[in-house]
């Protein structure tokens, strides 16, 4: 198994490392930075010996060794600095996808495409037109982060440790993503059955808000420790071909009454990608929410640059 990971900053590099000391496959690691990805690689190999991983890591500024990978994870691009909605970096991220996506497939035809940079339904978006491949083989993070982030917050409210949460966050990765907690199970009942309402809003709003949370904090940096994680969890599924089900940005084809858009729902992934798309029983109020957050994904699609 060959995966190659694009963009060689925080997210990326830091993905390199969970995916490297899995040690299930060949990594590949590209930046537009001289020497960065190299420098990198050459760094987590000298911790081969220590980790006891026997696969092999690589750096560079090209594509050729990318050649003939299984799955490409797409991080290149500008994060967001304080202040900074993710919808204010569609204009230069979207070259910046468009061109790795037309430079990745060229050498990778048959690879699962893992879309990272934001606005990441958008950019999903346009990695799927560019590729022209079927929308099961290109998808992005969303729910899984947004998902984990639910769960950190759920975790101190309710005193109780995070791998008992289930999340589920849906819809746009962005101000309008929808959490819905009768879909939230904590130590199996619904989050709606365990705190009121308010509380229940609370917890949304800081999801909502997680990412730019870090961001005031750090000023310097945005998220990535618990994005490469993430990241880290889709990328085993496909290869493990495991089947397991956590949300992602797919493409909807009449989904949830949707269609042409992509935003955050439950999938069940494996090696093909996304084996299916499931369909929650969403009441008449969850079902407009979600509308709601497509409306928005599809106004930032219509800003993409021709
Ligand atoms: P970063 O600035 O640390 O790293 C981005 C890297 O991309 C840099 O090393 C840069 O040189 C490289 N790059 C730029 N143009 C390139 C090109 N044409 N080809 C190859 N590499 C190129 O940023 P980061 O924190 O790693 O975040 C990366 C992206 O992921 C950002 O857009 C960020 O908003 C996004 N992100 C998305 C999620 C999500 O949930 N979808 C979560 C975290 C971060």
């Amino acid at each position: 198994m060959k995966i190659t990971v694009v963009g060689a900053g925080n997210v990326g590099a830091t993905l390199a490392q969970r995916l490297i000391e899995k040690d299930f496959a060949d990594i590949v690691l590209v930046d537009v930075i001289e020497g960065i990805p190299q420098g990198k690689a050459l760094d987590m190999r000298q911790s081969a010996n220590v980790i006891g991983f026997t696969h092999q890591i690589t750096g560079s500024n090209s594509y050729e060794t990318t050649a003939g990978s299984d799955i490409v994870v797409v991080t290149a691009g500008i994060a967001r600095k304080p202040g900074m909605s993710r919808d204010e970096l569609v204009g230069i991220n979207a070259r910046i996808v468009r061109e790795v996506i037309e430079k990745s497939i060229a050498l990778s035809p048959h690879a699962v495409f893992v879309i990272v940079s934001n606005p990441v339904d958008a950019m999903t978006y346009l990695a799927l037109k560019v590729s022209k491949l079927p929308r099961n083989r290109v998808f992005g993070l969303s729910g899984v982060l947004d998902g984990g982030r639910l769960a950190a917050f759920i975790a101190e409210e309710l005193a109780v440790n995070a791998p008992e949460v289930t999340p589920c966050v849906m819809g746009e990765h962005g101000s309008s993503m929808v959490v819905y907690p009768r879909f939230t199970i904590v130590g199996g009942k619904p989050l709606s059955e365990l705190v009121d309402e308010a509380k229940q809003k609370a917890l949304a709003e800081r999801t909502v808000n997680g990412g730019a949370e870090i961001v005031a904090i750090m000023k310097t940096s945005s998220a990535f420790y618990a994005p490469s994680a993430s990241v880290a969890h889709m990328v085993t599924a496909v290869a493990t071909d495991s089947g397991a089900m956590m949300n992602c940005a797919a493409c909807l084809e009449g989904e949830y009454g949707l269609s042409d858009v992509v935003i955050g729902v439950p999938v069940k992934l494996g090696r093909a990608g996304i084996r299916k798309i499931i369909e929650l029983p969403l009441n008449a109020e969850e079902l407009a929410a979600l509308k709601r957050s497509a409306e928005a994904v599809s106004k930032t699609i219509a800003a993409l640059p021709k």
